[in-house]
């Protein structure tokens, strides 16, 4: 598995539940902004959190490390995705 720039992410696997990660998107849906270091992700099959690298590579964080504006966001789309499977 290679690093693609045009997707932002190194491809490998959730390190909460395994489950292969190969592309990313914002919290609008949009695969035009490409992540950056720092920023987080939500699992789309365990909803574990993460953390994205330089490179691309995300590694496993917990609600707790997040800052309390990035908590509120989390929070929002994890409402927003059990009312989606309601
Ligand atoms: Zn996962």
């Amino acid at each position: 598995m290679t690093f693609d720039p045009r997707v932002g992410v190194f491809p490998g696997h959730c390190p909460h539940c395994g489950e292969v990660i190969n592309a990313a998107t914002s919290e609008t849906g949009s695969t035009l902004i490409r992540p950056k270091a720092g920023d987080f992700s939500i699992c789309y099959a365990c909803l574990g959190l993460m953390e994205f690298m330089d490179g691309g590579r995300l590694r496993k964080i917990e609600r707790k490390d997040l800052s309390p504006a990035d908590r509120e966001l989390v929070d929002r789309v994890l409402r927003e995705r059990r009312e989606m499977q309601s």
